[in-house]
């Protein structure tokens, strides 16, 4: 690989400017402890850099672009929509069209409002909530991510306090105090919070499978008892599926694994690769929000023509594959498999989180992480910078991609 110095030029440069150099932290690989890459450009599995390197990408836009960097039927329907203009503020047919291919992949959802990104569409989703159920509280999990607005900005206090504390500075105690939180997975914490609070909580939000602490995936059987007891108090269960929505089938994967939730965020692979939010739920509930119902929430960009016909012609070529989910399954899996294999014979310590086509890597100390992080990027491998973010698949990743990368994460592991 050749060395990354105009990348180090631009990213001193990106420094003077933006603060740390980006625009969202992860972006800076602190974690990683070493350069950022600064992507040129992306076609199908790989990314480019202005050094002429090139990568095989399992980060993909934190999961968007489940078919792989600009495929080029998507980019050609794209291209016609910009001749026309970029933004109306004002409605088009390609919203229209796209909601009713969503609509018909997720029947729980019966209309539907796009925002501009997966924080707008929790904010929406749990605000139409609220209005809804006329309550105040929420219930989250620890360890989940629902974006950054004030009120999910919250982690877990101390012992069994369910009252957290605020995750980030500027975020007040008094806009967190109406958010529950407890563990993923434990009964007896939600069964006391119910107790304690049940009429007064107006939703409850998940992730069906974690995305932001490493891989965690589903427990149906807790999903399955939050449904039932939500329903028992009058309280809606919302699914963050801003990351699993269309990345497990053509649809929700709440809905694969048997569990109907009340309101569903969609947002990344919707979009085709352009900022995008939406939340759904059946009329009675969405019908509650402006100009028909009392709930307010409204956005300039919202439905933007560009970003919806992205989303529209994404989904129509994901569509094709349909039948074709259970090959990244595979792959994933393989390359899980591969690389607990590899660093088993090496007496390396690591976890290998796999849930369908998403996989995360754990090692016993970060140190260990880094240094193989550092390699593999060298190599010209690009997973995600961090142990707490998860790793993707997207239908243009050949079987040959997976073989190179296993080779290398090989030559990573004796590296460290
Ligand atoms: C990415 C993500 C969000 C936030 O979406 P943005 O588009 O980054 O605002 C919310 N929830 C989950 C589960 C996500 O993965």
């Amino acid at each position: 690989m050749a060395k990354r110095t105009i990348n180090s030029e631009l990213f001193a440069k990106a420094r003077e400017y933006l603060v740390g150099g980006v625009n969202s932290p992860v972006r800076a690989f602190n974690y990683a402890g070493c350069d950022p890459l600064i992507i040129k450009k992306g076609r199908g599995s790989k990314v480019y850099d202005y050094d002429g390197n090139k990568y095989i990408d399992y980060v993909l836009s934190w999961g968007s672009l489940i078919l792989g960097h600009g495929h080029p039927d998507v980019i050609k329907d794209i291209k016609k929509v910009i001749e026309n203009g970029l933004s109306f503020g004002a409605t088009n047919k390609h919203e229209t069209e796209l909601s009713e291919m969503i609509l018909k992949a997720i029947p729980s959802i019966e209309k539907i409002r796009f925002v501009n990104s997966g924080t707008e569409a929790v904010m929406g989703a749990l605000r139409l909530g609220r209005g809804y159920t006329k309550r105040d509280k929420i219930l989250k999990f620890e360890h989940s991510y629902h974006g950054h607005a004030d009120y999910l900005l919250v982690k877990a206090g101390s012992g069994l306090a369910t009252l957290g504390l605020p995750a980030s500075a500027g975020v007040p105690r008094d806009y967190i105090k109406d958010t529950l939180i407890v563990g993923y997975g434990d009964k007896k914490a939600v069964e006391n919070i119910f107790k304690e609070h049940g009429n007064k909580i107006a939703a409850v939000i998940f992730e069906p499978c974690g995305g932001n602490y490493g891989v965690i995936p589903p427990d149906i059987d807790f999903l399955r008892y939050l449904r039932e007891l939500a329903a028992k108090n009058g309280s809606l269960l919302i699914a963050d599926e801003v990351i699993t929505g269309f990345r497990f089938d053509f649809g929700s994967l709440s809905r694969k694994l048997g569990i109907i939730p009340d309101i569903i965020c969609l947002g990344k692979i919707i979009g085709g690769g352009l900022p995008i939010g939406a939340y759904g739920a059946r009329k009675e509930i969405m019908n509650h929000l402006a100009p028909l119902g009392d709930v307010y929430q409204a956005s300039t960009f919202a439905g933007n023509p560009v970003v919806m016909q992205s989303g529209l012609s994404t989904l129509r070529e994901l569509g094709k594959l349909k039948n074709k989910y259970s090959s990244l399954v595979e792959l994933a899996g393989y390359l899980s498999e591969s690389i607990r294999e590899s660093a088993r014979e090496r007496n390396i310590e690591l976890d290998v989180e796999n849930f369908g086509s998403m996989f995360s890597l754990k090692f016993k100390e970060k140190k260990q992480f880094q240094g193989f992080y550092r390699k593999l990027l060298e190599s010209g491998v690009y997973f995600a910078q961090s142990e707490f973010e998860a790793n993707f698949l997207s239908f243009s990743h050949t079987n040959a991609d997976i073989e190179k990368t296993i080779r290398l994460v090989k030559m990573a592991l004796d590296a460290i």
